[in-house]
């Protein structure tokens, strides 16, 4: 199985990485995709290019091996629709044992709001991982309608589930969100335990978010 995780990653931190690491090891994922949202609905245009999002995630999953980075969303004209990039990539459902959708707790629980909820739901498992401060045992009681779907990862092999699930995965992630990283850029403090080294190198030689004033 595949799992699908998207984000601005504008840039991507250490928490991106737990994340990808806990649901693969959760789900015993095969590969994890990385896919960078072109501009995401419902905030701002991402203040890094696109070839540096895509470059300092090629410098973040260098040393993770199944880790690969996907361009679908990037390749896409407009903005990037959780819903067109799983039907742009074929995924409907039809093959529950190949596909999983990656959030962490704080995004899944703004569910409601993504384009084509709740059918986009059937079209593969999603994974939701806990966040700092934003657990996923909070998740039934605040989706109530969602509750029934929703399983402990671990609990049921993801593999023989016979409908789209929602697999809650509680794990320990980086306490660090790309905004975090910018604030800590534009004040000039180190990247130490925010990002991956090969990063933060990435982020100085090309002086990124210097002007990015903690947005
Ligand atoms: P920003 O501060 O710009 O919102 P972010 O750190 O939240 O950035 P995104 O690219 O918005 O990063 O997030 C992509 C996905 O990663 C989302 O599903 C988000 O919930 C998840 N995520 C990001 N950081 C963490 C973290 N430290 N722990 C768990 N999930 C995280
Ligand atoms: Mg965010």
């Amino acid at each position: 199985m595949i799992g699908l995780f998207g984000g601005t990653f504008d840039p991507v931190h250490l928490g991106h990485l737990d994340v990808a690491r806990a649901a693969r090891r959760a789900l015993n994922l095969d590969r994890v995709w990385m896919i960078p949202a072109k501009f995401p609905p419902h905030r701002g245009r991402p203040l890094a290019t696109e070839a540096d999002r895509v470059a300092m995630l090629t410098q973040a999953i260098q040393d993770e091996p199944g880790f690969e980075i996907s361009t679908v969303e990037l390749d896409a004209p407009g903005p990037s629709y959780t819903a067109h990039t799983l039907a742009r990539l074929g995924i409907d459902g039809s093959a529950l044992d190949r596909w999983c959708f990656i959030t962490g707790a704080d995004a899944f629980s703004d569910i409601a709001t993504w384009f084509d909820y709740p059918a986009l739901l059937d079209r593969c498992h999603f994974a939701v991982v806990s966040r700092p401060g934003c657990g996923v045992h909070a998740l039934p009681a605040a989706l109530p309608s969602l509750a029934s779907r929703m399983v402990p990862a671990g609990e049921n092999p993801v593999s023989a589930a016979s409908r789209p699930g929602i697999f809650l995965i509680d794990a320990p992630t980086a306490p660090v969100s790309s905004t975090s990283v910018r604030a800590a850029i534009t004040r000039g403090l180190p990247l130490t335990g925010l990002v991956p080294d090969a990063v933060a190198d990435y982020i100085a030689s090309h002086r990124l978010y210097l002007e990015a004033h903690g947005r």
